[in-house]
């Protein structure tokens, strides 16, 4: 008996961790922070954006954000962590993808995220095109790069299928 194939979905993952940068906006799950430093990079440092990014294109076997966005195309320096999820979720839908859902949990100190989490995930989903979005938060009790306040990081998960 030949069993019938089956496209599974995939999944990808992604990290990403950036210093902070006394002064500079705060970018962070597609929402400005006005009270906080945001991160130095080579975007708009907004971690979590970034590590949903690299989620996707893993999944989708496309690379990730050096492939894509890398520093010998300067076209992209600068660019908000919501154009680059645009652009990411353009060529997830060239390729044939469907978006299932994508979570990601931002590591640090500050912001405190819990009290603009919808908000996060409606910014960071409008920037997917709808997309499932879900935001967590927690900290490191102190410990680390993130607990000393040197920086910010994020994990994201993502869940694509075929269209
Ligand atoms: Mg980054």
């Amino acid at each position: 008996m030949v069993e019938p194939v089956v496209e599974m979905p995939r999944v990808g993952q992604g990290i990403d961790v950036h210093p902070l940068e006394p002064g500079r906006p705060c970018w962070l799950a597609g929402v400005l922070w006005p009270t906080d430093d945001g991160c130095s990079g080579h975007s708009d440092g907004d971690v979590a954006a970034h590590a949903i990014c690299d989620a996707l294109l893993s999944a989708a076997g496309l690379g990730d954000l050096g492939t894509v966005f890398g520093t010998d195309r300067p076209e992209w320096a600068g660019a908000s962590g919501a154009r680059l999820l645009g652009e990411v979720h353009r060529l997830l839908t060239e390729g044939g993808w469907v978006i299932g859902n994508v979570t990601v949990q931002v590591v640090g100190n500050r912001p405190r995220l819990g009290p603009r989490r919808p908000e996060a995930e409606q910014a960071l989903s409008a920037a997917l095109g709808g997309a499932t979005v879900s935001v967590a938060a927690t900290t490191t009790d102190g410990l680390g790069l993130t607990g000393r306040g040197e920086g910010r990081a994020a994990l994201a998960t993502a869940l694509i299928a075929r269209a």
